[in-house]
């Protein structure tokens, strides 16, 4: 492991809320963004995606819907058009993880997300809890 993703990792961890590590030591990658021109990079976009084992997919939409962009993804990375800082990004990827990773009842992170009828049900792993979430 090299210097510079140890560094990453520890700010990361900075950044997660208290709560969420005592309960889970559960770790929110930190998002790795760029600005080119008008357009924004998030750089470890598929590395995110599956730390919080999500389909890239829903993760991309729920990003765009959330940043109020149009973007894309391209190899392993999520282009975004428009600027949008670091903080912005991470801030929205922290909010999806609370709202689509996290258990309601448990606060761990060892959850499914199933398809249920038009929308996903959160399924808890670690209590067996489910809990309908907002479609993206
Ligand atoms: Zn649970």
């Amino acid at each position: 492991m090299s210097e510079d993703y140890e560094r990453l990792l520890d700010r990361a961890l900075e950044q997660v809320p208290k709560a969420v590590l005592e309960s889970s030591r559960f770790q929110i990658p930190e998002a790795e963004v760029v600005i080119v021109g008008n357009r924004t990079i998030l750089r470890n976009f598929r590395n995110l995606a599956s730390a919080l084992n999500r389909e890239p997919e829903h993760l991309i939409k729920y990003l765009l819907r959330e940043l109020g962009a149009a973007g894309n993804l391209e190899g392993n990375q999520a282009i975004f058009q428009g600027k949008f800082s670091g903080n912005a990004v991470n801030d929205r990827v922290k909010r999806y993880v609370e709202e689509f990773v996290i258990c309601r009842e448990c606060g761990k992170p060892d959850t499914r997300l199933e398809r249920h009828g038009r929308g996903y049900m959160l399924q808890c792993e670690a209590c067996g809890a489910r809990a309908s979430v907002r479609s993206v």
